[in-house]
């Protein structure tokens, strides 16, 4: 008898190890409202480095929270390699001034490394206001950000016990930047200077990047487009990992809508820059994100509890993607 049970606790005990290793790189869900699922600090090591960054341009930097890498012309990916996120960040700059598409999980100098790879004044559109991607905003004083309801709260940060587990020693494969611990990390609050909407353009100095708007994801998530480049920045609405869709800020029907806005798109770009884990995507992925995704929707694709009341939905031939979304994602569309 303690033998069976026994076993059968290995055996959940095995169950939950793999649930949170699948779903580990995705979306952070540690306020009170979003659940934090309890990664192991090995397993989520073991990954890295990703092979997608062997035959990338490094740029010398002397921080070593973050790496800098060159992906296109006037385009800076800066990475956070050392924390379970796998946050990107990206510096785009024109002739005369530069844009900073996120900021980050505000535990390292984020600011110090953007002062010395550019001179150009720079302003801070966020992909989104989850606090891995505003979490640096704070250091900066030009910040645009969208006209919605979602974006005017996050601004006001988030409190350290709803924060505390990003940077545990399970979310970490290195120790933290100096000065941070589990017992004083917050997102810090920040302001909005300027509000912009859908179409809105950046004028860099012989380089436009436009907003494009995509709710889903969260209600004020925005893609940016250099069509002149062939450049799509897509946020979270679509990188190579599991793509996180269950949070009460989520709208399904309102994702698909933007997916289908980005594939209008498509003749427009040849690369995809997300906001987690690689910074360069075939455009490719779009359009076979859009099509999983649609398969979902319709009931076509296979499911996969994850952890706390969470399921894994794929099709199959696709690893390079997953969605995670809530057990009953069909509740919890658009009313
Ligand atoms: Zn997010």
């Amino acid at each position: 008898m303690k033998f069976v049970s026994t076993t059968l606790v290995a055996l959940i005990c095995l169950i939950i190890a793999y649930a949170c290793l699948t779903v580990a790189h995705a979306e952070p869900l540690a306020t009170a409202e979003e659940p934090s699922p309890n990664h192991s600090m090995g397993e989520f090591c073991k990954r890295l480095p990703r092979s997608a960054y062997q035959n990338l341009e490094r740029v010398d930097d002397p921080d070593s929270w973050f790496q800098v890498y060159q992906v296109a012309a006037g385009v800076k990916a800066i990475y956070e390699p050392h924390q379970w996120q796998e946050t990107i960040s990206y510096l785009i700059e024109g002739d005369s001034t530069a844009l900073l598409f996120d900021t980050g999980n505000g535990i390292g100098d984020l600011h110090g490394v953007v002062k010395r790879l550019t001179d150009k004044p720079v302003t801070v559109i966020n992909s989104h206001s989850h606090y891995d991607h505003v979490g640096g905003n704070y250091a900066f004083d030009r910040i645009y950000g969208m006209d919605t309801e979602f974006t005017t709260k996050r601004q006001r940060g988030i409190k350290n016990k709803d924060i505390a587990a990003e940077v545990s020693a399970d979310a970490l494969c290195r120790p933290l930047p100096k000065g941070v611990s589990e017992t004083n990390h917050i997102g810090r609050p920040y302001t909005i200077t300027k509000r912009v909407d859908d179409g809105y353009v950046f004028e860099l100095g012989n380089r436009a990047i436009e907003v494009i708007h995509i709710p889903g994801h969260t209600p004020d998530a925005v893609a940016l487009i250099d069509r002149n480049q062939g450049l799509l920045w897509t946020g979270d609405t679509v990188y190579a990992g599991p793509i996180w869709l269950y949070a009460p800020e989520t709208d399904l029907a309102a994702y698909g809508e933007s997916l289908d806005r980005l594939l209008l798109e498509l003749p427009n770009i040849k690369t995809l820059l997300p906001a987690h884990n690689t910074p360069l995507v075939d455009a490719q992925l779009l359009p076979r994100v859009a099509q999983a995704f649609r398969m979902v929707m319709s009931g076509g694709a296979k499911r996969q509890e994850s952890f706390e009341g969470t399921v894994i939905y794929s099709v199959d031939g696709e690893s390079t993607f997953s969605f995670l979304l809530r057990d009953n994602p069909f509740s919890y569309q658009r009313d």
